[in-house]
């Protein structure tokens, strides 16, 4: 196949995933300049799971960590030596699992993880207690038992579909998930959550925009990182789901060495919002294993925001938030920070609740 053939077939998504760089040989022969740190690089991918798609992997300039792309993919040796936070599950989801593959944080919303599989690991994912992991994803009966727990529930509106990502499951399977949640009258949205449009362009087929539209109204959240994730191939699957009609968020999360820059951020958000993506969050980073070297002092993170709020018009600027595991997301916002030092951050959350959150030292 041409290269062009490859991003424009219809199965042009799966033979990205059979082609993925899943070991570290692999790796090396993409990037021979990393033969010299081999063994870092296994033993990194060793805890924590490598694939990225070649697409991806060819965003990649330089093999170096002060690369962006490279430094969201590539598995880093600095992961193992970062044992200071061992949480795999920051957000306390096991502990909000009322059903398996279902978690419930907030009175009105459930969230899904359909799947354990992505189209590219995540160097800083904040559910690596679920990502890569296992073989299968929720089994039929899982699902089946997960939507007579929403049919049960009739204060639940909003059901997101997540993972790992679901949109690497095929579309037979994906329709057979959305008509069983669309069967269900109290369900008013269906959100998918997927960063497909970044690593894996491709899967946004015709045929999966026909399919998505059939269960409207679908929202779709994605997760660009970095402006340089905005190709001329992911604008276009942007654009088909755009013309569909279908609402776009973006998930962003705020990462050293990546877009905690004012330039970078500014650049990334007047460009989602061209692409009609709405930047919705910037996540603070989580206390998850493995990615301290991705954590930016939270008064580093509320004065780029104040810049970029004299920059940008509001339909470009997320909220910048903290996940925490009992009070759901907070604003970091200075009336929900009770105080802020150079060790701890204290917050109050939307309803009085109280969370710290340890600033990188
Ligand atoms: C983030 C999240 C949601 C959605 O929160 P919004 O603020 O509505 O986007 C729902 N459920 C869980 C478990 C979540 O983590």
């Amino acid at each position: 196949m041409s290269v062009a053939a490859r991003h424009a077939h219809p199965a042009a998504w799966r033979w990205q995933l059979r082609h993925r760089i899943l070991s570290v040989a692999q790796l090396i022969a993409h990037l021979p300049a990393l033969r010299a740190q081999s063994a870092g690089l296994a033993a990194a991918a060793e805890q924590f799971p490598l694939a990225i798609t070649p697409y991806y992997a060819g965003l990649i300039r330089r093999a170096d960590d002060a690369d962006p792309i490279f430094r969201l993919a590539v598995p880093q040796a600095v992961e193992l030596a970062e044992q200071q936070y061992q949480s795999l599950d920051p957000m306390g989801e096991a502990r909000h699992t009322p059903v398996p593959g279902l978690v419930r944080r907030y009175r009105d919303r459930a969230l899904l993880l359909v799947t354990p599989h992505c189209a590219t690991y995540c160097r800083h994912c904040d559910r690596k207690r679920v990502a890569g992991r296992g073989t299968g994803g929720m089994t039929t009966a899982q699902f089946q038992r997960a939507v007579a727990w929403i049919r049960r529930h009739r204060e639940i509106r909003d059901v997101i579909l997540s993972g790992g990502d679901p949109l690497t499951l095929g579309d037979a399977a994906l329709a057979r998930m959305l008509a069983a949640l669309r069967a269900l009258p109290h369900v008013e949205i269906i959100r998918v959550h997927t960063r497909t449009p970044v690593t894996l362009p491709q899967r946004i087929t015709p045929a999966l925009v026909k399919l998505l539209r059939r269960f409207q109204p679908l929202w779709l959240n994605t997760q660009f990182n970095h402006p340089r994730e905005l190709t001329p191939q992911a604008c276009a699957a942007l654009a088909r789901l755009a013309d569909a009609g279908l609402p776009l968020g973006n998930q962003s999360v705020l990462l050293r060495g990546v877009n905690d820059a004012v330039e970078v951020l500014e650049e990334l958000f007047r460009g989602l919002v061209r692409n009609r993506v709405r930047p919705y969050y910037l996540f603070q980073c989580e206390l998850v294993r493995g990615a301290e070297h991705f954590r930016v002092p939270t008064r580093r993170g509320l004065a780029l925001m104040a810049e970029l709020r004299r920059r940008l018009s509001l339909m470009a600027l997320p909220t910048f938030v903290l996940d925490t595991p009992d009070a759901g997301k907070i604003p970091l916002t200075t009336g929900h920070i009770l105080a802020s030092g150079n060790k701890q951050l204290k917050l109050r959350g939307l309803h009085g609740e109280i969370a710290t959150y340890p600033e990188p030292q």
